[in-house]
């Protein structure tokens, strides 16, 4: 059987088929500056989408990097007076470092100025648009913004100044290669409104549709290696000019998979993957959804299936971006409030496919309202009671009563709700999914009472009750554990590690969320609660 057309996980045991691959990417930030919290949304969104489908038993890989070759790098080591290779290096450092601070699983990160495997590359892609006549050199006149590394035409411009950065673009004039994007109008239209490259969300893709429908003009895909500073990719064959940014960047995508060679890691992960999903901001949908299948189609080779765009993380209301100064450093947020607050923050309270507001003030109440009060003291009454009432074991649960109708139900088709929502690309309603279980369990307690029951334990049908009662509030935290796992992946192991339940290990979704899977007799671990209240920011403890 092919890899690319098993459409779904063998059962455990049976004669394993090649697990179906699954590619996922984020786009690459540009290195000019540190990782501010935009980038950290961007990342952690892809990190759940990754590890949701590994749980889920497909054969994922996970892609992130650097944009290296911009003249933003450039100007921004011109400025601080050092190398732009120094520069980039040492950002992208950074970039990296965000592995272990946001928890990221990411299986490869690519740096476009000195991987090899990038280089060659693009110059491979290059040759393949070339030769398909898509290239031609034409002199050139327009309106450039070195901040999007776009030219725009006068009518795109609001108040003559750049829509994104509200900086004035420069007049450019010179002689470069073009690429036919025009020749390419009608294929594109057609690929994404029929969902063979699908863009989601749905408002996204009209925006898409709508600027193809106005037409496709060719686009200037060199630099004079004079205004590029000498920084980037030699064009094959004219070294006097380097490839434009956008067009070296996108390559990234595949590149990194070995495009240059037709390496394993290519055929798998791109030419036989039935999923090859980007995850983007909203900033640079054109690049992606109208350049990138272009060039794609240009070179004979497979288009992305899917485009996941996300909106913008604003900071008290104000838009962030590296040039407007009023970054968020995601490493001083997590040294301070713990990486699954802010993961959670940015999965949870930013909707998937829209802007959201970051205010340090909302992240403290999102973690005491919502992690400390509904999961974290859920877990400690629990597993405080059993400790108690069953010395610490998990007690063999009774039928249940109707009162308790509700919460089974709830958990019981979480896993529908989860995988409904990922199915969006929607994390942030999938843990809208786990929180309604465990607001619903939260009420349980109170409606129930198990304490109560606790005091008339000496008949044989109120023992048999708080058996049950506590049964079912351990085994919503397992079943809550299981579905956290690829938002908040410590959180998951701990609340498994509490309940004798191992979380990490691939392929267990949505199996291991059936209803009954915690073994009475179970020994629950003894720790501390989950998660501490945090004072608000300006508290004086
Ligand atoms: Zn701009």
């Amino acid at each position: 059987m092919n890899a690319g057309t098993v459409g779904s996980v063998s059962p455990a045991g049976a004669a394993r088929a090649p697990e179906r691959p699954w590619y996922v990417t984020t786009a690459i930030p540009y290195v000019n500056a540190r990782p501010h919290i935009g980038f950290a949304l961007e990342a952690v969104l892809t990190d759940a989408m990754a590890r949701y489908h590994r749980r889920r038993g497909l054969d994922v890989r996970f892609l992130t990097g650097t944009d290296e070759n911009s003249l933003k790098n450039v100007q921004a080591a011109e400025a601080e007076g050092v190398p732009t290779a120094e520069l980039v290096a040492r950002n992208a450092l950074a970039f990296r470092e965000l592995r272990g601070t946001l928890d990221l699983s990411f299986d490869d990160f690519i740096r476009t100025s000195v991987d090899e495997r990038h280089v060659a590359g693009v110059s491979r892609l290059w040759a393949a648009c070339d030769a398909a006549g898509d290239l031609y050199r034409q002199s050139y006149e327009g309106l450039y913004c070195v901040g999007c590394e776009l030219f725009y035409a006068p009518d795109e411009l609001v108040g003559g100044a750049c829509p994104e950065h509200g900086s004035l673009p420069e007049l450019v004039r010179e002689e470069n290669y073009f690429f036919r994007l025009s020749r390419y109008q009608d294929r594109l239209y057609e690929l994404i409104e029929s969902d063979q490259l699908r863009i989601v969300p749905q408002s996204r893709k009209n925006e898409v549709l709508a600027f193809i429908r106005g037409g496709l003009k060719d686009f200037s895909v060199s630099r004079s290696r004079e205004r590029a500073h000498d920084w980037g990719v030699a064009v094959p064959g004219d070294p006097g000019q380097v490839m434009y940014v956008w067009f070296d960047a996108l390559g990234n995508y595949i590149t990194a998979l070995d495009y240059a060679g037709d390496g394993d890691l290519y055929r798998r992960y791109w030419l036989e993957s039935p999923d090859r999903v980007h995850v983007i901001g909203k900033g640079i949908i054109r690049f992606h959804a109208v350049y990138w299948p272009a060039m794609l189609l240009s070179a004979g080779v497979p288009l992305p299936t899917t485009i996941v765009v996300h909106g913008y993380v604003t900071v008290d209301g104000q838009k962030i971006g590296k040039s407007l100064g009023n970054a968020v450093d995601p490493f001083e947020l997590v040294s301070s409030y713990g990486t699954d607050a802010l993961r959670y923050y940015l999965l949870r309270e930013i909707r998937s496919a829209q802007d959201g507001d970051f205010t340090l003030e909302r992240l403290v109440r999102a973690h005491n309202a919502h992690l400390a009060d509904q999961l974290g003291n859920l877990l400690s009454r629990t597993t405080g009671m059993m400790e108690r009432y069953f010395d610490g074991l998990v007690p063999t649960p009774g039928a249940p009563a109707d009162v308790d109708g509700q919460l089974l139900d709830l958990a019981g088709g979480l896993a529908a709700r989860v995988d409904a929502a990922m199915s969006e690309y929607a994390p942030s309603a999938a843990l809208d999914a786990v929180w309604a279980l465990l607001e619903a369990a939260n009420k349980y307690v109170v409606t129930v009472e198990p304490w109560a029951l606790a005091k008339g334990r000496e008949d044989a049908a109120v023992e048999e009750r708080l058996a049950t009662v506590l049964y079912h509030l351990a085994e919503v935290l397992r079943i809550t554990g299981h579905a956290l796992q690829p938002f908040l992946p410590a959180t998951a192991r701990a609340v498994g590690e509490r309940l004798g339940e191992t979380m990490d290990d691939g392929g267990r979704w949505p199996a291991a969320a059936a209803w009954g899977g915690l073994r009475p007799g179970t020994r629950l671990a003894k720790g501390g609660h989950l998660f501490p209240k945090l004072d608000l920011p300006g508290d004086v403890p």
